[in-house]
């Protein structure tokens, strides 16, 4: 019983992060959401009307692909089938994610800005045609690039939107000095970091070192380290997860062992939600 309710107040707790009700509610059993009552002995009280003025959080996502010389072409075909298949995958879960694609190596090329994949008439070919830079391997330039010139309204960055940076890469920048800098600009910016990395080359400690320091904290939740590029499709769901999860959008796993999506601003299946998730735990 503690470890189920343990489970579902977590969940609530995490779903309560991204739905804040204006309305203070005295209840009777349990106060949960900032407002709204839980029912445990078979009733729920109505959600405050106030939930139905939510906010939906926009996320803006971009990806910087290393195009270095040390990625065979093979490779870097399947880094842009990743992207790919991760867009088009989160494109199905919400509408409210921007998506914008770069490359580097020695130089940093921002192939689509938020504004451009927007109106690109047809994003997932523009991203399979990017060509391979080849060259030498500046991650920490190509970061402070993008937090300067994608991460901006010019670009179609949304002043509001959860920031997300996913940077894929095959080896050990060449200006690894200067990724602490980078990195600050990023964390100013209030930028979250994915970082992916590929390749043998990061089986070693340096290497591992570098992704922890692109990476946002805790590195065990935004840090993937994959042995070759193909593994990449195997940790698609898990970043899908993740990005869904700041998206704001959780997955209850009832008692009855049903999935049930519970989003911020759908009142009415939420409602239902609730109910089926929550009652039955007085039976417990
Ligand atoms: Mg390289």
């Amino acid at each position: 019983m503690n470890g189920v309710l343990g489970l579902l107040l977590l969940l609530l707790s995490a779903a309560s992060t991204y739905v804040r009700p204006v309305v203070t509610k005295e209840c009777d059993s349990i106060n949960m959401f900032g407002g709204m009552c839980l029912g445990v002995r078979g009733r729920s009280t109505p959600l405050p009307s106030a939930l139905e003025e939510c906010q939906v959080t926009d996320t803006d996502i971009a990806f910087l692909l290393d195009g270095s010389g040390s990625v065979a072409g093979y490779e870097f075909t399947t880094m842009k089938n990743f992207v790919v298949n991760l867009i088009q995958t989160l494109q199905k879960k919400t509408n409210n994610i921007q998506f914008a694609v770069s490359q580097y190596s020695s130089g940093c090329d921002i192939h689509m800005n938020f504004n451009e994949f927007s109106r690109a008439y047809n994003w997932a070919s523009s991203v399979r045609n990017i060509r391979q830079q080849q060259g030498g391997t500046m991650t920490a330039a190509a970061i402070s690039k993008l937090v300067g010139q994608l991460f901006v309204s010019s670009a179609g960055a949304r002043p509001n939107a959860n920031k997300i940076l996913i940077v894929i890469t095959d080896g050990e920048s060449e200006d690894g000095s200067n990724l602490p800098s980078a990195i600050a600009r990023a964390d100013a910016k209030k930028i979250i970091r994915y970082a992916i990395g590929v390749g043998n080359a990061f089986d070693s400690y340096r290497a591992r070192q570098e992704l922890d320091k692109i990476a946002s904290s805790p590195a065990k939740d935004y840090v993937f380290k994959v042995s070759n590029f193909g593994a990449l499709s195997k940790i698609l769901s898990t970043l899908e997860e993740n990005i869904i999860a700041i998206e704001g959008i959780a997955w209850l796993h009832s008692i009855h062992g049903r999935v049930r999506p519970i989003t911020r601003c759908q009142e009415s299946p939420w409602r239902e939600d609730v109910s089926l998730g929550i009652l039955p735990l007085t039976d417990v």
